[in-house]
């Protein structure tokens, strides 16, 4: 399954340096329908559902607040007009900017890993197309995004205001320094591959929080670390090998 899962994503990593553009129209969304987040004209309605059944719980994601935000966080409207069509494939797609928006599955299980409460206040570290914070946006109360590329987090801020999706903050700046404003967190989700755990993030995370991130470096694979916070200590544990764009920092 991981081989699978790191040809997917390599798969991915080459569409990604193609640097194809943002969607041009998918912002003029009718914010109404959209919040209700399943329109009787959806078209992909059925291809999100199977993305589900198949990709997600068919390799054992069984959380249902994370099933259920999967199935209706419509994944087709994060993604450039030219990609739609490829929106539930079970690999990563290109999002402009040499980025990429994650293979569903690895959204799904980096969401569940941190065990996402209503109640949370959850920071994410490369915002990029919106998606993974309009999951996560459906289960807990606040999240908080970080995006280094202006243009990525000012496109993403637009769609999910346009989308309705109003707990969602986000701040273009180098993610490494977390966002001490809004902190302590319940969990940090970080989406992009840094060569060590930044200090202020674990500063950051609250205790008993959890954060996932994935290590290593770039261009080469990475480990999908779980970092928790336990009377004071910081455990890590190795999750899996994946392949994600790089940790960049602000010059
Ligand atoms: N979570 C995104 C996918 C992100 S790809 C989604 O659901 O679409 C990783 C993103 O991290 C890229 O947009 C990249 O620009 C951003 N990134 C890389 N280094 C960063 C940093 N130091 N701070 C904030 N964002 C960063």
């Amino acid at each position: 399954m991981f081989k699978l899962i790191i040809s997917v994503i390599l798969l991915g990593f080459t569409f990604a340096c193609n640097g194809n553009s943002l969607p041009k129209n998918q912002e003029e969304d009718n914010p109404q329908s959209a919040q209700v987040q399943e329109t009787p004209d959806d078209p992909y309605q059925e291809d999100r559902q199977n993305m589900v059944t198949y990709q997600i719980e068919g390799r054992g994601v069984n959380d249902d607040d994370v099933l259920q935000a999967m199935r209706t966080v419509r994944r087709h409207l994060f993604v450039p007009e030219n990609e739609t069509e490829n929106a539930y494939n079970d690999n990563p797609l290109p999002i402009g900017h040499g980025q990429t928006i994650s293979q569903p599955y690895i959204v799904a299980y980096m969401t569940e890993i941190v065990e996402p409460e209503p109640d949370d206040r959850v920071l994410e570290i490369g915002t990029g197309s919106g998606y993974q914070a309009a999951v996560l946006s459906k289960i807990v109360k606040e999240v908080y995004t970080i995006e280094i590329i202006p243009e990525l987090g000012n496109a993403a801020a637009k769609r999910l205001n346009n989308l309705g999706y109003d707990n969602v903050e986000v701040k273009i700046a180098d993610g490494y320094y977390g966002w001490e404003e809004h902190a302590p967190f319940d969990a940090i989700v970080v989406t992009a591959a840094a060569e060590f755990i930044p200090p202020p993030l674990i500063k950051q995370l609250k205790e008993d929080g959890k954060m996932i991130i994935p290590v290593g470096s770039p261009f080469r694979t990475q480990s999908l670390m779980l970092v928790e916070k336990e009377d004071g200590e910081t455990k890590t544990k190795n999750l899996m090998p994946v392949r994600f764009v790089p940790f960049r920092r602000s010059e």
